[in-house]
């Protein structure tokens, strides 16, 4: 079985959550099985000393990327750093506003979390319509990050958030 095969197999589907109609993948499997989890870790660094090997930062977003981002921050041997929900972190942050289905929410950074011209990957389990990752997007380029790129576990392909995300690439181990 392949690195891949085995972490889709730790994908569990749920329909009808959070809401009706929704197709829920949850990722908690990988999580629970330390192999599998080792495996999503390989992929990525594969990926990365590939295509990024000049990173400096990790960017891990609110909260499943903070799951996976640091475990990959050490094995390249680079930092870590968080992006939040709003009223989270301490001391002076930068935010950004963006859409939910219903609503809004505000995506936050510490202010000195990043120094500019610092080279930059964010992490996430999961990309749907891209409007989380597009809001952390935002923040790095407030922050005068270089943004080398994206990468998911899972990408919802029907969704088209790839075009969103445009120039800004984003690598996903498996795609729905
Ligand atoms: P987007 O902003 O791309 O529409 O949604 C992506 C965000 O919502 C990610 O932070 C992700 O964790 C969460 N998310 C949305 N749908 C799912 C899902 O089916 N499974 C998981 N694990 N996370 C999801």
């Amino acid at each position: 079985e392949s690195k891949l095969q085995l972490v889709h197999r730790h994908i569990r589907t749920y329909p009808d959550f959070p809401k009706k109609g929704i197709l829920f993948r949850d990722i908690c499997p990988i999580l629970k099985d330390p192999a599998t989890l080792t495996a999503v870790i390989d992929l990525f660094e594969e990926h990365v000393r590939k295509n990024h090997p000049q990173v400096d930062l990790i960017v891990g977003l609110d909260a499943r990327g903070f799951l996976f981002g640091p475990l990959l921050a050490q094995r390249l041997g680079v930092g870590f750093v968080l992006v939040r929900k709003k009223g989270k972190l301490p001391g002076n942050t930068v935010s950004v506003e963006y859409d939910l289905e219903y609503g809004k929410a505000e995506a936050e950074i510490q202010e000195d979390a990043v120094t500019p011209g610092q080279k930059i990957l964010l992490i996430d389990d999961l990309l749907a319509t891209g409007g989380t990752l597009h809001a952390a997007i935002e923040l790095m380029k407030k922050q005068q990050a270089e943004i080398l790129g994206c990468m998911v576990i899972i990408e919802l392909k029907e969704l088209n958030a790839i075009d969103k995300l445009k120039p800004h690439s984003v690598f996903s181990l498996l795609q729905y």
